[in-house]
């Protein structure tokens, strides 16, 4: 006899992360290439005497300057493990058996598997045809079993955006008891103005009664700290306080609540590298709509080459170029901007692509 764990879990794909390489060039998991800044390894590692100690499960001197930093009281935030843990944590404390969470596809591939493990149902939608969330097509699927819409603001992996009129338009249309999570793991990469900082959006929500909007931000990628695994939720009492019960004691770590800290001291330092990144986004782009690639407009750190069934084939190139990309198959490439010579190593790659 074997154990009985849950029949359903067979059919669930596992997470697919990033392939990391001996020797070749890593562009398939968003992460920023610099290293972490000499202040952040400095505080580190002066917190590292005091992991004898279990961490401050309420993360309260973090929550504190977030609070300060974003303008908002402190129960409308909720620490977590990365936000993708918060992604978790949002399912469960909003869903039981049959009830739905509702996003686009594709997106975010955390997102059917955190609904699935929490036991509930996913509804997606198919991005239109410029790669951009239909929001006409989510507000038409929201059923009176909704509970929650995941909206990734810019998208993973298309790196298309909304903008804060269309983002406005759906959630005038969406039930005031349906949770709008706008996931904004790319925000500070953002440089259009018509794209709106969620957290203020929110925070017009909020003034106005509607308590049905929360924010998800990681110190995953522009902050570098995609190691240490640390995000939080801007949302209203109501939710951050359940993001709070389903929360597992103690998740978030000593190392990671100093580090996301030392990170916002130096702020200024981490989004100089933001803007690099923003300018070789240009440029990358640019050139690879020169070698004819079809590339939509992207406001992240990477770009989406939506390849179709030539999709593995450019994946194998790629690598053959010693340049790892993420491949989604038979849709497309998401390819993470790096440094400018990664860039130009990739750059080199997709050029000599030929079939
Ligand atoms: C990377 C990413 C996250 C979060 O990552 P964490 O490392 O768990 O904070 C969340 N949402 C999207 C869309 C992402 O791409």
């Amino acid at each position: 006899m074997t154990v009985r764990t849950r029949a359903d879990l067979a059919s669930l794909p596992s997470y697919v992360p990033g392939r990391t390489i001996p020797g070749a060039i890593k562009l398939a998991s968003n992460e920023v290439s610099a290293g972490p800044l000499p202040s952040v390894v400095k505080a580190i590692a002066e917190a590292a005497t005091g992991i004898n100690r279990y961490p401050d499960s309420g993360c309260t001197e973090l929550t504190a300057r977030l609070s300060e930093r974003l303008g908002v009281p402190a129960d409308h935030l909720a620490l977590g493990c990365g936000s993708v843990t918060l992604c978790q944590q949002l399912v469960q404390a909003t869903c039981t058996e049959n009830d739905e969470v509702l996003f686009a596809w594709r997106s975010f591939e955390a997102y059917p598997i955190v609904t699935h493990v929490a036991g509930a149902r996913q509804i997606r939608v198919p991005l239109n045809e410029g790669h951009v969330h239909d929001l006409d097509a989510m507000a038409a699927a929201i059923t009176p079993n909704t509970r929650m819409v995941f909206v990734c603001n810019p998208n993973n992996p298309t790196g298309t955006a909304l903008r804060t009129d269309e983002i406005e338009a759906f959630i005038a249309k969406v039930p005031r008891d349906v949770l709008v999570v706008l996931d904004e793991a790319y925000k500070e990469f953002v440089d259009d103005a018509h794209i709106p900082d969620g957290v203020e959006l929110a925070k017009q929500h909020w003034a106005a009664g509607h308590n049905n909007v929360a924010v998800l931000r990681t110190f995953s990628k522009a902050y570098g700290l995609a190691g240490l695994r640390i995000g939080y939720a801007v949302a209203p009492p109501v939710v951050a306080d359940v993001l709070r019960k389903v929360y597992v004691p103690f998740s978030v770590n000593s190392l990671a609540q100093v580090a996301a800290m030392a990170s916002l001291d130096a702020e200024e330092e981490l989004m100089v590298r933001c803007r690099a990144i923003v300018a070789e986004r240009t440029r990358v782009r640019g050139e690879l709509l020169a070698m004819g690639y079809d590339v939509p407009e992207t406001q992240a750190n990477f770009v989406w080459l939506p390849l179709g069934e030539r999709t593995t084939a450019f994946n194998e190139h790629c690598l053959a170029h010693k340049v790892v990309v993420r491949a989604f198959v038979g849709e497309g490439t998401r390819v993470t901007i790096g440094e400018p010579e990664e860039n130009n190593a990739f750059l080199a790659a997709a050029r000599a692509f030929t079939s």
